[in-house]
């Protein structure tokens, strides 16, 4: 046998994205991860996961469903919705994660609060791009960490995404290091 252990991560787009935001993120991801990136839909539709009573859709049922269907070498998905999405104990969530597991989305649509999904600012690139390196580290079995300067940090707010920066603390990385050995 001749294969190579899986180990690309896949962005897969849910709907149109600015190409700016989709290499941002990519950049990243390969930066913190130090795992090759590709981008290519996997859902072409997710109403699915529409709850018509909140008028959101429900992240974890698209989780399950990007899980399954993960191509082969790709070992974790980040999903990129523009699209509000909640878990029922909470009235949103900026994305959500299988700890441990392959899938993680994250939504643009709290991120983005005022610009539209073609012109993104350089403020909606920086939280994107850490709630999407936040979600992914949960896919490594990171937990939330008390360091507000942590991308790890569980943000409640924009202004918590703002304030935190884009790189894992010490401690994080060392768990992700081993996760990724
Ligand atoms: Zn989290
Ligand atoms: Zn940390």
């Amino acid at each position: 046998m001749n294969s190579a252990p899986p180990q690309t991560i896949l962005i897969a787009p849910m709907g149109d994205f600015d190409s700016r935001l989709l290499s941002a993120v990519g950049r990243e991801i390969e930066r913190v991860f130090h795992a090759p990136v590709s981008v290519r839909p996997l859902l072409d539709d997710w109403s699915f996961a529409f709850d018509a009573g909140r008028e959101q859709f429900h992240s974890t049922p698209i989780l399950r469903r990007l899980a399954d269907a993960a191509p082969l070498g790709v070992f974790k998905i980040l999903a990129l919705a523009d699209v509000d999405l909640f878990i029922p104990i909470l009235t949103h969530v900026y994305g959500e994660a299988q700890l441990g597991g392959k899938a993680c989305i994250v939504s643009t649509y709290r991120l983005n609060a005022g610009s539209g999904i073609h012109c993104f600012s350089e403020t909606t690139l920086a939280r994107v791009t850490k709630e999407a390196v936040h979600e992914l580290g949960h896919t490594f079995d990171l937990r939330h960490c008390p360091d507000p300067a942590c991308v790890m940090h569980y943000c409640r707010s924009e202004a918590d995404v703002d304030r935190k920066s884009s790189d894992l603390c010490r401690y994080c990385r060392v768990m992700l290091d081993d996760a990724l050995r």
